[in-house]
């Protein structure tokens, strides 16, 4: 699995995001509760991308985004990952198989993030409406993660 997670931190940085991207969106979320430091921001994040489920739907999400981008999937396929359209959801199901793993708070956190796409989230949106990389899949990843981190951090409090 270490190998796997390995992979997986790679891929997302081929695709333009880094952990610390990720941790400053979770850093941003928490602030408003309490202030904490971007290492406990990275830890969290470093811990959610190693359960298996998130290391899978990196993998898997990255890939079809690829795909879509080189264009070597079915052409009607392609064309819906490729052009993004709000209805097609496949691309926000597959990064709920994050967010379930990682209580209620995740669920809220996930759907505010992809509402108010900041930072890294927003950059990655912009590439794939410009046509410049297709990311349909790795943004919600993304939100998925960030979400799932912030979320890990308020239960800890509370259960503090
Ligand atoms: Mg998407």
């Amino acid at each position: 699995m270490e190998e796997l997670k390995a992979l997986a931190i790679k891929k997302l940085e081929e695709r333009g995001v880094t952990i610390n991207d990720i941790a400053l969106i979770v850093k941003d979320i928490q602030s408003i509760y309490r202030n904490i430091s971007i290492d406990e921001c990275i830890d969290t994040v470093l811990y959610v991308i190693s359960k298996r489920e998130t290391i899978y739907t990196i993998l898997t999400g990255i890939s079809l985004d690829e795909a879509a981008e080189k264009g070597l999937l079915d052409e009607k396929v392609n064309n819906l990952i490729k052009n993004d359209k709000g209805l097609f959801g496949l691309d926000e199901i597959l990064a709920l198989s994050i967010v379930n793993m990682n209580g209620s708070i995740a669920l809220t956190n996930f759907g505010y993030l992809d509402k108010i796409k900041p930072g890294i989230i927003g950059k990655i949106d912009n590439e794939g409406k410009k046509k410049i990389r297709c990311h349909t899949f790795l943004d919600d990843i993304v939100s998925a993660i960030a979400a799932s981190a912030a979320s890990r951090i308020a239960h800890n409090v509370e259960e503090n």
